[in-house]
């Protein structure tokens, strides 16, 4: 799950790492509230807030000379959608601007503490060359890049920190902040069980201070269950609408670009469904994985999802009855079908556990579906349906 940058800097701010003043608007007639929050008599910074990083390259983030310029920026973004490199083509909804103080800047350097499965550990990646897309400096100067694992208390022992430091040709004060900010961001990390924290620029100001003057956080999805306060941040409107609906009924779904349905129960046989399906030239609409305890509600609730997607032009069922019951999926289809007046074809493969049964359920209820045994001639009979 992602926060949205003031929110990770409302973080920051409970953990002691220097971040900018702000004032937050979702209206626009809030923008004197804002300002009077931040000192503004040498302007601001107006940020985009979205689930995307790229901000800067599209406008998205703007320095603000005037007042004049910040009433500019909140017409032509708040309530507008922001597209980047980070996003796909129809971009994220801006439903909040920051209004930050501004920061003078003398450097622009990168931190992050990320989940590196190459170390099996917890990395810090630190570079002089911030601001800047860091796969991009890996590819080009990796010498720039440096790196740091935590140990098992989450910890960079204090001369690996100085040591870093020292190749950043930071001064003794900022040394200190440096030692701060990365402890600081440990902490932060093990406590709120993020997956990434990055600060991008972090920067060396005018005054010689170090400042986070960017904040992107990712918390683990699976320990969203001890972050209560964190979940209430959750930003729906910046997730794929079907994507955000499939998790509240604990259903994994990922949208693609296809037109082939999936409902699949087992993520490694979705993922065989769908590579069968491309065998035979067709493309998946989404990857949808039902659980090892697809219920009828649950079938239901998955039949919806996917015909929500206008592109699904027809749908593949591949279930393969362990625990679950074929002939109670078989009912579960039936009832979702008469339920919403289905137009597209439907192809149903059912293996195990009372599959002759649920075959005949099929066969008898009347409506256009087709049972196969085999995942092949599925996949086959699908794709000839919806050319
Ligand atoms: P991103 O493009 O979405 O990653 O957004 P950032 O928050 O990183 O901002 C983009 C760029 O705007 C930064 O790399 C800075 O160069 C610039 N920027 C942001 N805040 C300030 C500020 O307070 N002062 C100055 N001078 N530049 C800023
Ligand atoms: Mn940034």
């Amino acid at each position: 799950m992602n926060l949205h940058e003031y929110q990770a800097k409302e973080l920051f701010e409970t953990y002691g790492l220097p971040v900018s003043k702000r004032g937050i608007i979702t209206d626009r007639n809030n923008i004197d509230e804002a300002l009077n929050l931040i000192d503004f008599s040498n302007g601001c910074v107006a940020k985009v807030q979205a689930h995307t990083g790229g901000r800067g390259k599209v406008g998205g983030v703007k320095l603000c000379s005037s007042y004049e310029d910040v009433i500019a920026f909140v017409e032509e973004w708040l309530g507008k959608k922001i597209v980047t490199i980070q996003t796909d083509s129809a971009g994220l909804p801006v439903n909040v601007i920051s209004l930050e103080e501004l920061t003078n800047i003398d450097k622009e350097l990168y931190m992050s503490l990320i989940v590196d499965r190459g170390s099996k550990s917890i990395s810090m990646i630190v570079s002089e060359a911030g601001g800047m897309n860091i796969e991009e400096v890996a590819e080009t100067n990796p010498e720039k890049i440096l790196k740091a694992q935590l140990n098992e208390n989450f910890k960079i022992s204090n001369e690996e920190i100085f040591k870093i430091a020292q190749l950043l040709a930071l001064n003794e004060s900022q040394k200190e902040q440096f030692k701060s900010i990365v402890d600081n961001c440990c902490l932060l990390f093990k406590d709120k069980d993020l997956s990434l924290l990055e600060i991008n620029p972090l920067v060396i100001t005018d005054k010689g201070n170090l400042h986070c003057l960017d904040a992107k956080i990712n918390i683990d999805e699976n320990a969203l269950y001890r972050q209560v306060d964190l979940v209430a941040l959750r930003d729906a409107s910046q997730e794929d609408q079907r994507e955000y609906e499939a998790k509240q009924s604990d259903l994994s779904y990922v949208a693609l670009e296809g037109n082939i349905g999936c409902m699949v129960n087992g993520a490694g046989l979705a993922m065989g469904t769908m590579d069968t399906i491309k065998l035979y030239d067709g493309e998946p609409a989404n990857f949808l994985d039902v659980g090892g305890t697809a219920t009828k509600e649950r079938v239901s609730i998955a039949f919806q999802l996917i015909l929500s997607d206008v592109n699904v032009k027809g749908i593949l069922v591949n279930i393969f009855g362990g625990i679950v019951r074929c002939d109670l999926i078989a009912q579960g289809i039936i009832d979702a079908i008469k339920e919403r007046s289905v137009d597209v074809p439907i192809v149903v493969r059912l293996q195990g556990n009372q599959s002759e049964r649920g075959k005949k359920l099929l066969n008898k209820s009347g409506l256009n579906v087709i049972g196969e045994d085999s995942l092949q001639h599925a996949a086959q009979k699908i794709v000839e349906l919806v050319k």
